[in-house]
């Protein structure tokens, strides 16, 4: 018989029913260290008390209104958005795609309303990952995720990421902006340098053409700052968040500067669901969590303490781990073996691990976690790295 859930994933055989912090319980009883954070979502953690409280109190007001009236909850979250970023708009929506979406029709839109219609083509790095929606397969140019499902929507070129020359051979009469992850982290966990990032803004100002950075999985903390954007000392015209946004309640927005924005007027765009009240309460309390002073410092230092250690632990196993990468709480390991089995091994072991394209196993732990929780991921790292080394 055809599954009653559609069979889309390759899932773990394992399902949980609670969640405290950075661990997480299955239906069978065991304790897992969280260090997946439901693909860099639940980034303060399970059940969070603040966020527990925020949508339980407004669970019992009002879920949803649409966006054919006013969302109070919107205007308070653009507003600390707006006030902590280069953006002066946001638009909300419910995922990475959508927000990419959003980035999508912004640009062409921009060119489109400054006399310039045949500005629609958006350069994008190989190796990129934008969601799975038409659109954002497209914009990622990954055979994996196109395969079967041609025609590909026109206007996406694709250059190797990090290499400014072969970008500036890209760019055309027809370019409307340039599309990277700053980390790029399905493809793989590869940190742009920032003087790529910086260059890249450069580089879009000479043309005209506008820089959007997709910050769905670097947003929010996860590479140190609230986004990763503000280690390359420049702004980008657009960007989309999500994935930490609202904590695990699924929240998409793509901010932008007022003058990127200005073809999205009424009618231009929207969605149903997009920054309903529920959404929005998650949202503002994980940014009350977020900005509260120190919180990112914290997660810094302990980022900083998670990443030596790491280092030092893979250091003994080169031929299983051939290097760490990647920044903050965003880390990759580059494995020698299969990196599905070792992220078996470390499940097994008691540690949830992501894994990314390149051969990569990803460490997402929630920002929250400090010394004791680093030593037990440490610990299982070594213990499985021993057991895989055999
Ligand atoms: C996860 C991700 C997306 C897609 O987000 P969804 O919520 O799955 O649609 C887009 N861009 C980046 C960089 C991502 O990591």
């Amino acid at each position: 018989m055809f599954p009653v859930v559609m069979p889309t994933y390759a899932r773990a055989d394992v399902a949980f029913e609670r969640g405290e912090g950075a661990y997480l319980w299955s239906t069978d009883g065991r304790r897992f260290l969280d260090f997946g954070s439901g693909v860099a979502v639940t980034s303060l953690g399970h059940c969070h008390p603040h966020l527990v409280s925020a949508l339980q109190a407004q669970a019992g007001k009002l879920w949803h209104t649409s966006n054919l009236y006013r969302v109070p909850g919107q205007e308070k979250v653009a507003a600390k958005l707006v006030a902590n970023t280069f953006a002066d708009t946001v638009f909300f929506c419910n995922s990475g795609a959508e927000a990419n979406e959003c980035a999508i029709k912004m640009a062409r839109k921009y060119h489109y309303d400054s006399g310039n219609p045949e500005k629609v083509e958006i350069i994008c790095a190989t190796g990129a990952f934008h969601g799975r929606t038409l659109g954002t397969i497209a914009a990622g140019g990954q055979e994996k995720h196109l395969k079967g499902f041609a025609p590909v929507m026109p206007g996406f070129v694709h250059v190797p990421f990090g290499n400014l020359n072969e970008l500036r051979a890209a760019i055309t009469p027809q370019t409307a902006a340039i599309l990277v992850e700053p980390v790029q982290g399905e493809g793989g966990v590869v940190a742009g340098d920032p003087d790529y990032l910086k260059r890249l803004r450069a580089t879009a100002d000479e043309f005209g053409v506008l820089l959007i950075f997709d910050e769905v999985q670097t947003g929010m903390g996860r590479t140190g700052p609230l986004f990763a954007y503000e280690w390359t000392c420049v702004t980008p015209d657009i960007m989309p968040v999500a994935k930490g946004l609202g904590g695990g309640f699924p929240v998409g927005a793509c901010l932008a500067t007022a003058a990127a924005a200005k073809g999205l007027s009424a009618g231009a765009h929207g969605s149903t669901f997009g920054g309903n009240p529920l959404a929005m309460a998650a949202a503002d309390a994980v940014l009350d969590v977020m900005l509260e002073p120190g919180f990112l410092d914290g997660a810094k230092a302990m980022a900083a303490k998670l990443r030596q250690g790491v280092e030092a632990v893979c250091g003994q196993f080169p031929k299983v781990i051939e290097q760490v990468r990647g920044v903050g709480m965003l880390i990759g390991l580059k494995c020698l073996i299969p990196n599905t089995e070792l992220q078996a091994k470390l499940m097994a072991n008691g540690l949830l691990t992501v894994g990314a394209g390149d051969n990569v196993v990803r460490l997402l732990p929630p920002l929250i976690i400090r010394d004791a929780e680093i030593e037990e991921a440490l610990d299982i790292l070594t213990r499985t790295l021993s057991e895989v080394n055999k």
